[in-house]
C-alpha cells in the first residue's frame, strides 16, 4: 500500500514527527509500539511504517510511526492496536478551548468539558500569537494524551519576555493534570549588513532580517527620511538587533538595538537607549541627540490655512489688526493635540479667545489654542506631544467653526508656519543621563561599526 512516491513522503513526515514520537514513546511506550503494529501489518515497509490520517481527523493531521522494534514487540504490539496522532496548531483570533481542541483532533467529551473550563487553557487562546505552535499527542478514540504550549506573560520588571510554559498530561486513570511553568526567553543579538540592490524589505528578507525590524527600522528613521523611496541601490543597511529563542529555537523578534543607513555619501546611525525610569526607550544618534521629533510641524497637520499670521484686515471688528496666530479649518469637535512635550498655563474662557489652552514648553516657548469647543486639561497639568488638550470649537469671537493657534518664543509672538526653526529638532536625552547613555551604549556602537564594515560576511552573524 505504500508505493515509492508516497515512501519518499513518509521520510521526510517521519523526520518532521520524530521528535513528537520519541516523546511519545518515552511517555507510552506500548501505546506506541501497539501501534507501530497496526502499521506494520497494512504495510511492506519493514521497520518504517506510515499510515495516512483517517478521514474524519483534520487534513493536517498525519500519522506516522516510527519504529526499530524486534520481532516480540512487534508481536505484542498486534496485540493492542492503537494509532497515536502528532498533531499541531496556532491559536487563531477569537478562538475557543473548543474549537482549538477540535483542530488537534482532541474529540474526548471529558477532555474537552474539563479543558473547556480550564483558566489556564482559556489564557491560552486569548493570549493570541503564541511563540510555539500548540501540540497534543491524541489517539484514535480521540482521546488526549498530552499537550504543550507556551504563552506570554506581562514583561513585569524583567528586562527578558517571560513566558509560561503549560503542559497537560493524561494520568494512570486517564484524568487530566493540568501544569505550568515559568519560562524566561533566551535573548540574542545579530548583526546584519544589508546591500540595497532593489526594494528595502527584499533587501532586508534575502538578508534574513524579519519583517517586523524592517518595520521598526523605517520608524526609527521616519522623522529625518523616509526609507522605503529614498533608497537606491548601493545603499547600505547595518542593524545589530535581538532575536528571542526558547530552548534553543529563534522564536520572535525583538528590539532594533543599533543601525546604520548608507545613502548618497551620508550616514545616519542610531541607538537604543532607555533613561531611568523608563522602559519603553528612545533612540539617538551615537552623540545623544534624540532623532524622535519632539515638536509637531502643526497642531492639525495637513488642516487648511484660512488666515496667516500677520496685519489683516479683522473679519470681525472690520480694523486692520494682526493676526497673532493661524487660523486652521476644523469641524466642530476635532481632536486637538499638544504639539510639543510641556505643562497646561491656562485652561479656561478668555474672552476673544473663547474656550482656550495655553502651553508652556522647555525652553522658553508657548503655544496657544483657541476657539475650542471644549477643554480636556487643567492648569499645571504635563502634557505630552501629541496629548489631546481640547477640541476645536467656534467659541469666543470667531466667524466660523475653526483652530486659532498661536507659537511664543521667548515672550515673543513668532510666525506659527517658521515654528520649526525655532524649536529643537529630537528629544535631547533627561538630564543627568549623558554618562549613562554612553556605557549603555558602547556596545552596540561597536557591534554597528562590525555590521558595517563586515560586507556581506557579517549577515546574520551572531554577536553573543
Ligand atoms: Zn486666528
Amino acid at each position: 500500500m505504500v508505493d515509492s512516491a508516497r515512501s519518499k513522503n513518509a521520510v521526510l513526515r517521519i523526520t518532521q514527527l520524530s521528535t513528537e514520537l520519541i516523546a511519545a514513546l518515552r511517555a507510552h511506550p506500548r501505546r506506541v509500539a501497539a501501534g507501530v503494529g497496526s502499521a506494520l501489518l497494512l504495510s511492506s515497509a519493514g521497520a518504517w511504517a506510515l499510515v495516512e490520517a483517517q478521514p474524519q481527523l483534520p487534513p493536517r493531521a498525519t500519522v506516522a510511526t516510527v519504529y526499530d522494534a524486534g520481532v516480540a514487540a512487534q508481536t505484542e504490539a498486534i496485540a493492542s492496536a492503537d494509532l497515536h496522532y502528532a498533531n499541531s496548531t496556532t491559536v487563531r483570533r477569537q478562538d475557543t478551548v473548543q474549537q482549538l481542541l477540535k483542530r488537534l483532533g482532541v474529540t474526548d467529551p471529558a477532555a474537552v468539558k474539563q479543558l473547556g473550563a480550564d483558566a489556564r487553557m482559556r489564557a491560552l487562546v486569548t493570549a493570541g500569537a503564541t511563540p510555539e505552535p500548540v501540540r497534543a499527542l491524541v489517539n484514535a478514540q480521540g482521546e488526549l494524551l498530552q499537550l504543550s504550549a507556551t504563552l506570554p506573560l506581562p514583561a513585569g520588571d524583567s528586562a527578558v519576555p517571560l513566558w509560561r510554559a503549560l503542559l497537560v498530561r493524561a494520568g494512570q486513570d486517564g484524568a487530566l493534570e493540568v501544569s505550568t511553568t515559568e519560562r524566561q526567553m533566551e535573548v540574542r543579538t545579530r548583526l546584519a549588513n544589508v546591500p540595497v540592490r532593489g526594494a528595502l524589505s527584499t533587501a532586508l528578507g534575502q538578508s534574513g532580517v524579519p519583517a517586523a525590524i524592517g518595520t521598526q527600522l523605517v520608524k526609527v528613521f521616519a522623522p529625518q527620511m523616509d526609507l522605503r523611496r529614498s533608497l537606491r541601490k548601493g545603499d547600505q543597511v547595518a542593524l545589530v538587533y535581538q532575536v528571542h529563542a526558547l530552548d534553543g529555537r529563534e522564536v520572535r523578534p525583538g528590539r532594533l538595538l543599533a543601525a546604520e543607513i548608507r545613502t548618497h555619501g551620508t550616514t545616519r546611525q542610531a541607538v537604543w537607549f532607555a533613561a531611568s525610569g523608563d522602559a519603553k526607550g528612545a533612540y539617538y544618534t551615537p552623540a545623544g541627540q534624540g532623532l524622535e521629533k519632539a515638536w509637531a510641524s502643526s497642531p492639525l497637520p495637513g488642516a487648511k490655512i484660512t488666515s496667516p499670521f500677520g496685519m489683516r484686515l479683522h473679519p470681525v471688528r472690520g480694523i486692520r489688526e494682526m493676526h497673532e496666530g493661524v487660523d486652521y479649518a476644523a469641524h466642530i469637535g476635532t481632536p486637538v493635540p499638544s504639539v510639543a512635550d510641556g505643562r497646561v498655563k491656562f485652561a479656561g474662557v478668555q474672552s476673544g479667545y473663547g474656550n482656550v489652552v495655553k502651553i508652556g514648553h522647555p525652553g522658553g516657548f508657548e503655544t496657544v489654542y483657541a476657539h475650542l469647543s471644549s477643554i480636556a486639561v487643567k492648569p499645571g497639568q504635563a502634557v505630552s506631544e501629541g496629548e489631546l488638550i481640547g477640541k476645536s470649537g467656534n467659541s469666543g469671537t470667531s466667524t466660523g467653526p475653526h483652530l486659532h493657534f498661536e507659537f511664543h518664543s521667548a515672550g515673543r509672538l513668532v510666525d506659527p508656519q517658521r515654528m520649526a526653526s525655532y524649536v529643537p529638532q529630537g528629544k535631547p536625552l533627561p538630564p543627568g543621563e549623558k554618562a549613562a547613555f554612553f556605557a549603555a551604549t558602547a556596545v552596540m556602537r561597536t557591534q554597528l561599526a562590525q555590521a558595517a564594515g563586515g560586507g556581506d560576511a557579517a549577515q546574520l552573524a551572531r554577536a553573543d
